[in-house]
């Protein structure tokens, strides 16, 4: 999961954006590794019909809709043939939905047009941004069908994949987005994505600007994260021996 890609980015977005050389460097790793990206609708797609995926499958997507991601992320992707999801805040994005308070500069609907029709996936990531589960029912429709219904009329074709605004969700919020259309959702969670947690609740990874080389090449192999929750399970193995052995002493005898 990235956000902005730029050489300066806004105080609000730094800490989660990427430079423009760290990420032609990142697409570099994966193409080495022999990674194949696909979109968001394409691997819930082979999910859902059994479909397979290609060999070593990664999602590379963006969330809220940064300008950089046209001018620096789009070339690279392209160089390498890959393809990317960026999630869109409609009411962040400049030009016609525009309803201010976004926190850098953002694309316009032009620029998002020519994301999509160089196959780049157009996915929703709300309107305004809010924690979804704060909404009452009314502006939670709002967030999630008028998100949808202005990428329509603005793409041509309904965004099938949505994100999660800080990529927290309820189950009221993942009926939400799935009642405004949206077939499938992405989170965020110190996990890679995995089948058996629904297409509703799909975990991401974050790629940060302290996110170094050698870093994001363990977080894209699941290394980074299967160690911290190898260190999770021992952790708790502990304990749980721990309690067993203070009930065998509690027991009469
Ligand atoms: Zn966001």
């Amino acid at each position: 999961m990235y956000h902005a890609v730029g050489h300066r980015p806004a105080d609000r977005v730094y800490g989660l954006s990427v430079s423009p050389g760290a990420f032609r460097t990142q697409m570099e790793i994966l193409a080495r590794r022999g990674f194949t990206p696909l979109t968001t609708a394409a691997l819930a797609g082979s999910w859902r019909t059994g479909r397979p995926l290609p060999p070593r499958p990664v999602l590379i997507t963006f969330d809220d809709g940064y300008e950089g991601v046209h001018r620096y992320a789009l070339p690279v992707l392209a160089e390498h043939g890959f393809a990317a999801t960026v999630f869109v805040t409609t009411g962040w994005l400049r030009g016609g939905h525009d309803e201010g308070g976004a926190p850098d500069t953002m694309l316009d609907w032009g620029q998002v047009r020519e994301l999509a029709s160089t196959g780049v996936e157009i996915g929703g990531h709300s309107h305004t941004h809010p924690q979804l589960d704060q909404l009452d029912g009314a502006a939670l429709r709002a967030e999630t069908a008028g998100c949808r219904e202005i990428a329509a009329a603005e793409l041509g074709a309904p965004p099938a994949s949505f994100a999660y605004p800080y990529g927290y969700s309820t189950r009221r919020v993942r009926r939400a987005v799935r009642a405004a259309g949206f077939a499938q959702s992405l989170a965020v969670g110190n996990a890679l994505a995995r089948r058996r947690q629904g297409p509703y609740a799909l975990e991401r990874v974050t790629v940060r600007r302290r996110t170094g080389a050698a870093e994001f090449a363990r977080l894209v192999e699941g290394r980074a994260l299967a160690r911290s929750f190898a260190v999770d399970r021992v952790l708790t193995k502990g304990f749980a021996v721990v309690r067993g052995a203070r009930r065998v002493r509690r027991r009469p005898g």
